[in-house]
């Protein structure tokens, strides 16, 4: 069962008395005639796997172009030492994201949600959260939720870079994020689409520039700060805030701005920050060619 709207999403839900997770769930299990069970099991095998990759996480392991490696250390220093600006969950997400990403550029075992250089995103705030109580099935029932809108965004428009831009793979993740957020928190279903709509609307028109063609620099950062736009985005949701603009329409905008995208914003690593000074030089050093 393909999903090709949020607002289909919400209507089975209404007409069905579920739970946006259930429809996922149930959608899973009809696409790829399995079970419950089953989708659940290989659910808590990526749930598993983002808890691995975060847990193994090395300081003293640096990406092979020495471009990133000890960024979720210094700042879990920093959380910890109670002076970061936001607190201590943000301070928790913030370390959880970078680390993640960072495990990506180290060529650990992460779990692309929705993308590999975006899959700091979700980790962040479910680690967090799961450290404070929140069960494993409400975990799991929260992927869910993410699954659906990732599914939803691809239909519609895309999730890589080199389609879309960053917007496309970092904004979906914020959407993502965002929405199993709204769940965790007890928000409704309008809530999550709500969110979703928030999330991407403030990633819309993000590039994608990584320098020497590295899903390292600026991608490992930007986990950050798509972890950041899903928790606000998440917030304003639950205070009763929405989206003048619907969902599916901002969606359908992502797409506009990612079609109308210059080629060499779109992983080429000839546009953005990968096309400074200082981006070309790197890329020099890494590569040992002169460009
Ligand atoms: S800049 Fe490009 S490669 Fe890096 S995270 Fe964004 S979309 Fe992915």
């Amino acid at each position: 069962m393909s999903w090709e709207s949020l607002n289909e999403i919400e209507i089975y839900c209404k007409e069905n008395g579920c739970e946006f997770w259930q429809a996922i769930l149930t959608g899973d299990v009809r696409e790829n005639e399995t079970t419950e069970e089953a989708s659940r099991k290989k659910m808590a095998a990526a749930w598993e796997a983002m808890l691995s990759a975060s847990e193994d996480y090395n300081p003293e392991n640096f990406s092979a172009s020495g471009l990133v490696g000890d960024d979720g250390e210094k700042m879990r220093a920093h959380a910890e030492s109670g002076r970061g600006l936001l607190g201590g969950f943000a301070g928790e997400v913030m370390t959880e994201a970078l680390k993640m990403g960072e495990c990506n550029a180290c060529m650990k075992r992460i779990v692309a949600a929705p993308t590999a250089g975006a899959c700091g995103v979700l980790p962040s705030v479910l680690i967090p959260l799961s450290r404070r109580g929140v069960s494993e099935g409400d975990i799991l029932n929260a992927m869910y939720v993410a699954a659906g809108i990732g599914q939803v965004i691809a239909e519609r428009a895309y999730i890589a870079g080199a389609s879309g831009g960053c917007q496309a793979e970092i904004g979906t993740a914020a959407a993502m994020t965002a929405g199993a957020l709204v769940y965790i928190k007890g928000g409704s279903t309008d809530m999550i689409v709500n969110s979703v709509a928030m999330a991407l609307k403030n990633m819309m028109g993000l590039v994608c520039d990584p320098v020497a063609g590295l899903v390292e620099v600026p991608c490992v950062k930007r986990n950050v700060a798509g972890a950041m736009t899903a928790l606000s985005s998440a917030d304003m949701a639950l205070a009763g805030i929405t989206s003048r603009i619907p969902a599916d329409e901002v969606i359908d905008a992502m797409k506009e701005v990612g079609d109308k995208m210059h080629p060499d914003f779109k992983e080429t690593a000839r546009g953005g920050v990968a096309n400074t000074k200082t981006g070309i030089r790197l890329k020099e050093e890494i590569l040992g060619v002169k460009m």
